[in-house]
């Protein structure tokens, strides 16, 4: 007996900050694609359809469809000057290495003032 059939799978490409064509509010939108594989005995093997990428606006919810070519330009705009390259590329900060994102802040600035002891 021979098990086949298909398994897909979403993988996200990019989060990218565009307009939503539904709920109308610039809002991160998620690029994602998704592969769908010929599989044997559960084991994937080889693409049988072209990857079908589509957006989701993180706001509505809204998916749409977008072609290879669309998801490409999209994903180049993102990559553009002044964003980090990346397939997960955030806009927000990231933490300075070491993980304790406080340990990098410098000791002065405080609410005392800088060198000044209230008691003194
Ligand atoms: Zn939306």
């Amino acid at each position: 007996m021979i098990i086949f059939g298909t398994s897909s799978k979403t993988v996200q490409l990019a989060m990218l900050n565009l307009l939503c064509a539904f709920c109308g509010n610039p809002s991160a939108h998620a690029l994602r694609k998704r592969i769908t594989r010929f599989s044997l005995f559960f084991v994937p093997l080889f693409p049988v359809m072209p990857a079908k990428h589509h957006l989701q606006c993180t706001f509505c919810g809204a998916q749409s469809d977008v072609s290879k070519e669309d998801a490409q330009q999209l994903l180049a705009q993102g990559a553009g000057p002044g964003q980090q390259p990346g397939p997960v590329a955030q806009g927000q900060p990231q933490p300075p290495a070491g993980g304790n994102p406080y340990a990098a802040q410098p000791q002065q600035g405080g609410p005392y003032g800088q060198g000044q002891h209230p008691y003194q």
